[in-house]
């Protein structure tokens, strides 16, 4: 059995390139949606970051605007391919469009368990990053879980390139806050600690891990309440 039975997984945008890498996933997403809902909630840092574009000198909301398409357009690959893998796929984007359904979140709830949910847009305002929105999403759906999918192993005292940075594999919002880890901006973690949302922090560089995590294996870190 799984350890959850209903995830929100935050997908970094840095995977969204790959058709082989989405393929890849595709196939662990059929097999844990058997006994877990799945929504993913897709980031677009791989082709645009707000912060970064601003910094040469744009507007912050053109330039996160400009971010939040480019989750869409994440959105609309994904769906894509998870619907030519015969996973049942429906995209719902907080920006308006024809490439998508609006998010609403009584009919993404509808959707939850019947199909997977791909969540574009982020949160639709711009000075949000897509990890907020996967907190705010997975707190609007009451998902038991939200999975940050990232290319670290978890959270870690420091620099993770560093020798001597500690991988954490649980630790408090509280503490994150406190050590200013760069883990999650920190609007994502004072929503998720005023919810009492669980995130579990994983390497999604092999989507196996996802699989790993809802079986219950003790990898990446669990971000919550308790320390013990
Ligand atoms: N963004 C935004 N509001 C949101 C979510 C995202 O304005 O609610 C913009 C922001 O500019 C961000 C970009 O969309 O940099 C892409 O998202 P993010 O950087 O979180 O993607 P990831 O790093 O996870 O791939």
């Amino acid at each position: 059995m799984n350890t959850y039975k209903s995830v929100l997984l935050k997908l970094s945008g840095r995977f969204l390139n790959s058709r082989e890498y989405i393929k890849n996933l595709a196939e662990v997403v059929k097999e844990v949606k058997r006994e877990t809902s799945m929504a993913i909630l897709v980031g677009g840092g791989n082709i645009l970051r707000g912060r970064d574009f601003a910094s040469k000198g744009r507007m912050r909301m053109t330039a996160d605007l400009m971010g939040m398409y480019a989750t869409v357009i994440n959105g609309i690959f994904i769906t894509e391919i998870f619907n030519e893998t015969g996973i049942d796929t429906v995209h719902l984007s907080s920006l308006r469009g024809k490439y998508a359904e609006p998010y609403e979140p009584a009919i993404a709830m509808e959707y939850m368990g019947k199909k997977v949910v791909i969540l574009s847009g982020g949160t639709g305002s711009p000075f949000f990053s897509t990890d907020t929105a996967a907190v705010l999403r997975g707190c609007e759906l009451g998902v038991d879980v939200v999975i940050k999918g990232t290319d670290v192993d978890g959270v870690y005292s420091g620099d993770p390139k560093l020798n001597q940075a500690e991988k954490f594999s649980k630790i408090t919002y509280k503490e994150i806050v406190s050590r200013e880890l760069k883990v999650m901006d920190l609007t994502a973690t004072a929503l998720a600690w005023e919810f009492s949302l669980p995130i579990v922090v994983i390497n999604m560089e092999k989507p196996e891990n996802l699989k790993r995590v809802l079986k219950g294996e003790n990898i990446g870190t669990f971000i919550g309440r308790e320390n013990g």
